[in-house]
């Protein structure tokens, strides 16, 4: 679909838009008017030219304001033009540039997917409620309403949207009037600053809300719908008022608009989306039950709230002139959140977590051959959701924003973005741009800094060889498929070293650095930098192991290494029996994203039990080994006075013991299985999903029906979230062939959760093959259901990710290469084929020497 679309922007620059809307989810009709005022500029032409999705334009009238008075044109003809999102007005005259206003009369649909105007079923008190919200980014405001959908094209906005009488109506502005016409709740808005349509945004429905003011007098609001409890809205409140005062002192910048509101959508496609002013959740991103919701669950509440509160100004204040500046909007939120849950949280060391949430995914993601550079060409919007990677897009680019802070100090980071955030408030710009502010600010040359890293896909590996006081260091594209590498590929790698002769950024191939002794040196201290490192003298990588377990090394560079070793096992460098040889010098591990990894690196051994069932029982033992010091140290109650960590390493040490078969560990959870059953309560949410998971592995009589029938009831998120992750455990054919019957039927999933039952099951070993057969003979249910939507590549990516047999990456390409013709699964299919192929060479290779490990 690289059909080449103009920008219509470059024909009509639209300034103000008088829209009112008329959405009505019974009939599930849409109906509106909207008054575009702008300049036509360009050559003079008989037609104007506007973008729109799905609609119907039913009226138009072109009004020319020539100096002389305003002159008044019926267009000759409407016509629609569906291949290019257009609707034309044409007139018998010519159009001169200058003022014009345009009305159009047009009707259109609620959607059924989640995108443009859609309503989201939820259940209260027993019946079937909706409500209505929008999600505009990022093409979709044309299904809504004729205009100009580009990100450059910012305008101001006057909305007028009718609602049901005795419901909530929110948008971007504050309500200006309510009246009631017809039957209907008439709400205008007060006029929205210059901004992008993608970023418009309302919501109506039976609402419940909590509210505050920051300190410099923003009104905040948390909304949900009343079927979930009020309490909930609690901690997201306040996040999002000190959210708020955060970022207006980091950026030194005022939060642009009156008012803040955070609602949370029963049935949301992403994780939230940053529309100026009226930011929307999934429910799990944003309501946190104190009864229910973990500490993990509360760190991404957080984290998601501060991620769109950071785009209040990056992204909405300031926008990407196109969609090809995409990762800058994301790799900045990606980072400002743990900027800013660092700063409200510090307890919570979340740039630990930064690197085991965002950093493995990159650099797994980065690996695969096939794989885009951060900044690609998006020629049409339509093409975003095939390049629109979270892996790389948020994961990768977040990364390197965090090293280029690290390169140029925080000070200067922000006094750049300060500058930034003046020079261009309610306009548009290009990455070059930012550069340019943290370069002026830095005095340092940021642009060559970073677009090596942007413009290419991957990183390096960088060898460390040294021998005595002479090390050399050498860098070379990383690829789990080497022999597709390119050895021509060259980064700026900061080495950060604090051996005094190191160099601070390794340029070339290759440099030898003559030593002040003969002690053994360690590069990318803190883990910030984005590449791998082998240490390649036996001594030397065994000094480092050794530091690691003597925890010299602090929590980053502890978890990187392991990292790094499983990614050279992966791509044939080294074995995969060195990872699990280097594994053990971590016995004593006693920190959290530390065990994250090592739990992450278990699962890596666990692929090997497709190949040879055999070596199921010795890599449990060897997890019932790695666990035991953390078990006796942890054991099962919360302390009130323990670091949060501990709560979250505890669930972890817990999840590995049930999978490992730890006697003790499982009785003890299937006791506390039957205390659930009694008190809810008694038992904590953070093991509350692993004791349920427990009690399906285990096949306690009963416990199938009794956590199905409990999905079925409840409309707590967290719940819901843990009983996806319980109730795919099981290994009953029957049992799978009923969760995968529910997958279409909207009353019982959502069709937001409809992925995550899905990759669960592909990932169970019991429950594969099923799921599979299910996927193929569905494909044209997900087609219908998802096309339309961010998740529908997620498909054959997860698929991809599960399997670890060569007869089923032959049945993998037999399906999906006949659907790679469509854009949206091209690079996720062509990618999920080097992935597999990868994962199958590796598994074969390392085979034998993984056998060998476990025979010792
Ligand atoms: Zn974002």
């Amino acid at each position: 679909m690289s059909k080449k679309v103009k920008r219509l922007f470059e024909g009509f620059r639209p300034e103000n838009y008088r829209l009112e809307l008329n959405p009505d989810r019974d009939t599930l009709r849409l109906e509106g008017t909207v008054v575009i005022t702008g300049q036509k500029t360009g050559r003079p032409s008989q037609r104007l030219t506007f973008h729109q999705h799905g609609l119907r334009i039913v009226e138009a009238r072109i009004t020319k304001q020539d100096k002389k008075g305003k002159r008044t044109l019926l267009p000759s003809r409407i016509s629609h033009h569906r291949s290019f999102d257009e609707v034309r007005l044409h007139t018998d005259e010519l159009l001169y540039p200058g003022q014009y206003s345009v009305t159009m009369r047009f009707e259109g649909t609620v959607q059924e997917g989640m995108h443009g105007i859609y309503a989201s079923d939820y259940q209260m008190e027993g019946n079937r409620r909706q409500l209505v919200s929008t999600q505009f980014e990022s093409h979709h405001a044309r299904e809504a309403f004729p205009c100009i959908d580009e990100p450059e094209a910012k305008a101001t906005f006057d909305l007028i949207l009718l609602s049901p009488v005795g419901e909530t109506a929110i948008a971007n502005t504050p309500v200006q009037s309510q009246t009631e016409k017809d039957g209907k709740l008439v709400t205008t808005f007060e006029t929205t600053p210059k901004m992008s349509t993608y970023l418009l945004a309302f919501v109506f429905g039976d609402l419940q809300y909590k509210e505050t003011k920051t300190a410099s007098g923003i009104d905040v609001r948390v909304w949900a719908t009343k079927a979930q409890p009020a309490a909930s809205l609690d901690f997201a409140l306040g996040v999002a008022r000190r959210g708020i005062e955060f970022f207006e002192e980091y950026y030194g910048v005022p939060y642009p608009l009156a008012k803040c509101d955070h609602v949370a959508i029963p049935d949301f496609s992403a994780g939230a989306m940053e529309n100026w002013g009226l930011i929307t959740y999934r429910e799990r991103c944003l309501l946190a039950d104190p009864a229910t919701t973990s500490q993990s669950g509360r760190e991404v509440i957080a984290l998601v709230i501060c991620h769109e509160l950071s785009h209040m100004w990056f992204g909405d204040l300031v926008t990407m002139r196109w969609w090809n500046d995409l990762w800058l909007n994301e790799s900045f939120a990606n980072v400002m959140e743990y900027v800013a849950v660092d700063a409200l949280f510090p307890e919570w060391e979340v740039w630990n977590t930064c690197v085991t949430q965002e950093g493995l995914a990159a650099f797994r993601r980065d690996s695969i051959p096939g794989v885009q550079a951060i900044k690609t060409e998006v020629h049409h919007p339509d093409e975003i959701s095939t390049l629109f990677d979270p892996s790389i897009v948020y994961a990768k680019g977040g990364r390197l924003i965090r090293m280029l802070m690290q390169y140029i100090g925080t000070a200067d980071f922000r006094k750049g973005l300060k500058q930034y955030f003046t020079d261009h408030a309610y306009a548009n710009t290009v990455g070059e741009d930012l550069w340019k502010a943290l370069g002026a600010a830095s005095g340092k040359d940021v642009s060559a800094f970073m677009n090596p890293w942007l413009e290419r896909s991957g990183f390096p590996a960088v060898t460390v060889d040294q021998k005595g006081g002479n090390a050399t260091l050498q860098q070379a594209h990383f690829l789990l498929d080497l022999t597709k590498a390119d050895s021509s590929r060259l980064w700026p790698v900061p080495l950060l070293s604090d051996t005094p002769s190191m160099p601070a950024l390794l340029a070339d191939r290759d440099t030898s650095v003559a030593l002040p002794s003969h002690e053994f040196i360690r590069i990318n201290r803190g883990a910030v930098g984005h590449y791998i490192v082998r240490y390649a003298n036996p001594e030397h990588a065994a000094h480092i192991a050794g530091q690691a377990a003597s925890k010299q090394l602090g929590v980053a560079e502890r978890l990187m290494l392991l990292s790094d070793s499983s990614m050279l096992a992966r791509a044939g460098i080294e074995s995969f029996a060195a990872t699990l040889n280097l594994l053990e010098h971590y016995i004593h591990e006693d920190s959290e994203p530390v065990w994250d990894i090592m739990a992450l690196i278990i699962a890596d051994c666990r692929r090997f039990i497709d190949v040879d069932p055999g070596l199921e029982a010795p890599i449990k033992a060897l997890l019932r080994k790695l666990i035991q010091s953390e078990f006796d140290r942890l054991g099962w109650e919360e302390r009130a006075d323990e670091p949060v960590q501990d709560i979250k390493l505890r669930a972890t040490i817990i999840a590995l013991g049930v999978y490992a078969e730890h006697a003790a560990i499982v009785t003890q959870a299937l006791e506390l299985f039957e205390t659930y059953k009694q008190d809810a309560q008694a038992v904590s949410s953070e093991l509350r999903g692993i004791i349920f998971g427990a009690a399906i592995r285990s096949r306690v009589p009963g416990a199938f029906t009794y956590l199905l029938e409990m999905d079925e009831a409840t409309q707590n998120v967290d719940l819901k979230q843990d009983l996806i992750g319980a109730l795919t455990l099981t290994k009953e054919t029957k049992e799978i062939d009923t969760l995968l019957a529910r997958l279409t039927d909207k009353d019982k999933v959502r069709q937001q959760d409809v992925d995550h039952w899905l990759v669960y099951l592909l990932r169970s070993r019991y429950a594969r093959r099923q799921a599979w057969d299910w996927l193929r003979a569905n494909w044209g249910w997900i087609e219908k259901t998802f096309k339309e939507d961010k998740s529908y590549d997620y498909f054959p990516r997860y698929a991809a990710s599960a399997f670890n047999t060569n007869d089923l990456l032959k049945e993998y390409k037999t399906f999906f290469e006949p659907l790679s013709d469509q854009p949206a699964l091209t690079r996720n299919i062509a990618m999920g084929i080097e992935e597999l192929e990868t994962r199958v060479a590796w598994l074969e290779r390392d085979l034998t020497p993984v056998q060998a490990y476990f025979s010792k």
